[in-house]
């Protein structure tokens, strides 16, 4: 499918063929279940602030919607390809499917660098988005939610530009809205709290004692800065290496993440620069040893040139789709060394809890922060055990055992639905 060429459409590819030869899918369903059913390219022309015209790329992809409306993040970055976001729709449809959310995946982005956006280009970028979506979307239809470069204020720019266009507020368009137009309490950490439950859990299986352990975080974004604070002081765990794309630091006695935060806080977004840690190199950083390992950042960083060299007991997945394949195989030979929270499993929080606000959108009733973050552990909790039983009972890699629950709930939802006509 060259249409979708792309390193991480390649991955998701090869990751389904493996899953499918597995459950032995017939190959009359094989591209029907990775072909995304639509794919949405628009061009985004904005005014920037010196009076000239640019014009940016946007995508839209809806994976499946057999099992209910799709839903999925929206990435603005300078790295945004159509084969991108489509392989990070298809992990959102394993995904939900492996948590039993009523959703296909999607995902959408802008190939754009926000970062040489002002906040009013960012407006422009965010509602034009919008705006060429809007025929291709609905409550009921497609529902976008925060991603890489994304936020709360452009989740609200998303929800006016729709509800205006409508006549009427609708929020149950996108989720990762603030609290102030419908958004639920504890989405913004959903994520991160979601990865510390989920390591929490490994390190019980494993009878290793969370104050005793270090970790090593990459991305210390919205994903990578909560789960480092729940690490470190929730569970008294020693953050030996932070990075972002900005810089990597190290520092064996533990970094003090509160002032990492305020560094980031007080510069720009970022670690550049960061004093209170020593640089190390981005390669280095993940290869250090320690007992956790979370990649939360971009796909593909943990490949075959580096996965017979982690050292970590724990690989908790924050980011979508870090390891390739090829590495997959490496980590698979050392599945008693490694203790690998797939990516659909260990990153699945953050929808999890959008599927939450987006009930409260669709019911008008809203729940507080401990309802919210209760019903999040349950779910995560009932994805974990099935994990490690079918991980078990099969002799699969974790990877394996999760995406083969998901694909063959959506394998059997196509087969209850049929085909029309
Ligand atoms: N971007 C998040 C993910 O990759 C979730 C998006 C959403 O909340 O819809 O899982």
């Amino acid at each position: 499918m060259d249409l979708y060429a792309d390193p991480a459409f390649a991955m998701a590819a090869e990751q389904f063929r493996l899953i499918a030869d597995y459950l032995n899918i017939d190959d009359s369903m094989r591209a029907r279940m990775l072909q995304p059913k639509r794919s949405v390219i628009v061009t985004l022309p904005i005014r920037r602030d010196n009076g000239h015209v640019e014009t940016f790329q946007g995508y839209r992809v809806q994976h499946h919607l057999t099992m209910g409306p799709t839903k999925g993040g929206t990435r603005f970055h300078p790295g945004v390809t159509l084969g991108e976001v489509t392989a990070l729709a298809i992990w959102m449809s394993w995904k939900c499917a492996l948590t039993g959310l009523p959703y296909g995946g999607a995902k959408g982005g802008v190939t754009v660098d926000t970062r040489t956006l002002s906040t009013r280009e960012l407006e422009a970028v965010s509602r034009r988005y919008m705006q060429e979506m809007i025929p291709f979307i609905g409550e009921r239809t497609d529902v976008m939610g925060p991603d890489m470069g994304t936020n709360e204020q452009v989740m609200a720019w998303f929800m006016d530009t729709y509800s205006i266009n409508t006549g009427f507020t609708v929020p149950g368009i996108v989720t990762g809205k603030p609290v102030s137009v419908g958004g639920t309490t504890g989405r913004r950490e959903a994520t991160g709290r979601g990865v510390v439950y989920l390591i929490e859990r490994a390190l019980d299986l494993l009878k290793m004692q969370p104050d005793r352990c270090t970790a090593v975080i990459q991305g210390f974004g919205n994903v990578g800065a909560v789960a480092a604070q729940g690490l470190a002081f929730k569970d008294g765990m020693k953050v030996i290496g932070i990075s972002d794309h900005t810089g990597a630091f190290y520092r064996k006695d533990g970094i003090d993440i509160a002032a990492a935060e305020k560094w980031t806080r007080e510069h720009n977004g970022v670690l550049a620069g960061f004093t209170e840690a020593d640089p190390i190199s981005p390669d280095d950083l993940l290869t250090l040893e320690c007992d956790v390992l979370v990649p939360a950042a971009l796909e593909a960083v943990i490949t075959e040139k580096n996965a017979a060299r982690l050292r970590c007991r724990i690989l908790a997945e924050g980011a979508n789709g870090p390891t390739t394949p090829a590495a997959d195989q490496i980590l698979f030979s050392r599945w008693n060394e490694v203790f690998v929270i797939p990516d659909i499993l260990c990153n699945a929080g953050g929808v999890i809890v959008s599927y939450f606000e987006w009930v409260q959108g669709l019911q008008q009733m809203f729940w507080t922060e401990t309802e919210v973050t209760d019903r999040l552990f349950r779910i995560l909790e009932t994805a974990f055990q099935a994990v490690i039983k079918r991980a078990k009972s099969a002799k699969l890699p974790h990877r394996m055992a999760a995406m083969a629950i998901g694909v063959e709930r959506v394998l059997a939802a196509k087969m209850a639905r049929g085909l029309f006509p």
